[in-house]
């Protein structure tokens, strides 16, 4: 079994975000927005570019003013913002709102719709991030059996079809899957997307298979765990590391997304 470390593929996009950056009249601008205080966005924004930041009970209308001037400004080239949104924030008009050229994580209906129907656009920077790992490490995915374990709109479906379009044939799982362990073991090739400590262990693996952790969690030690328990995976192919996997390669696609759309923009 080989563990697969970020690092090598966020060196690599993080150089393509520079080489891009470099060709340009002027850097890249980055504008985050967060509601409240989770750390691991703010652990995430920290390597980001200027910060939009709001209490959760923050007043709609002076957000979306606000919002609507960061929109317009022509020197902002994106914008990520942090879900889940306080209820007194509406998803669906931030979103509709927001300038599909400045949207780095695909949340703006038109740029999904443009994943679901398999053309070029935006993606999701985390499923972005397993598939340049997938791809950094060689692995074949053309008609390839690739199990999802998630069915968010900003991890498990998305990755869903990314997979899809690169030929694997794909099952999505969720909290009512019948015997997970049955299914994932038909995986060449396993993501986990779930926010379970530790949900899925060697026996929901098959031999060779490669499995990729997106899960993000605390154990109750306080220590940061993946969605698997990669000790019992000796018989993987690859496996990925939690922290230093898949999370510390979205922070460099974003820099990518970013630095593509200034180029959209500026070139
Ligand atoms: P959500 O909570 O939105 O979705 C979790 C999914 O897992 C749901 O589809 C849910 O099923 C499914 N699920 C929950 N419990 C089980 C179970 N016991 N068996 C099978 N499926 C289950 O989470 P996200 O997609 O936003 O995030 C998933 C994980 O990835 C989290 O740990 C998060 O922190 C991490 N993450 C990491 C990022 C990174 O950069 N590395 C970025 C974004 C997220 P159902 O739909 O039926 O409820």
């Amino acid at each position: 079994m080989e563990l697969i470390k970020g690092a090598d593929t966020a060196r690599e996009l993080t150089a393509r975000a520079k080489e891009i950056a470099g060709s340009l009249p002027r850097r890249p601008k980055l504008v985050t927005i967060r509601f409240g205080e989770d750390g691991s966005d703010i652990a995430y924004e920290s390597s980001a570019g200027k910060r939009m930041v709001y209490p959760a009970d923050t007043d709609p209308e002076l957000f979306f003013e606000a919002f609507s001037k960061v929109n317009a400004d022509p020197d902002v080239d994106g914008i990520l913002v942090f879900q889940p949104l306080p209820p007194s924030i509406s998803a669906v008009r931030l979103f509709s709102e927001m300038d599909p050229d400045k949207d780095m994580d695909c949340a703006v209906p038109e740029n999904r719709l443009k994943l679901f129907e398999g053309r070029d656009g935006v993606c999701p920077c985390t499923p972005e991030a397993v598939m340049w790992m997938i791809e950094h490490a060689g692995i074949e995915l053309q008609g390839r059996r690739a199990v999802v374990v998630g069915r968010s709109l900003v991890v498990g479906k998305p990755l869903s079809m990314m997979l899809l379009k690169k030929n694997a044939t794909v099952t999505v799982c969720h909290s009512r899957t019948k015997d997970l362990a049955k299914v994932c073991r038909e995986a060449d090739v396993l993501v986990a997307a779930v926010g379970r400590a530790k949900l899925i262990d060697g026996s929901f693996v098959k031999e060779g298979a490669a499995v990729f952790d997106v899960g993000i969690n605390m154990d109750a030690d306080g220590k940061l765990v993946g969605d698997c328990d990669i000790s019992g995976m000796e018989h993987a192919s690859y496996v990925t590391p939690v922290p230093g996997g898949v999370g510390s390669v979205t922070t460099s696609v974003l820099a990518l997304h970013t630095a593509e759309a200034a180029a959209k923009k500026l070139l």
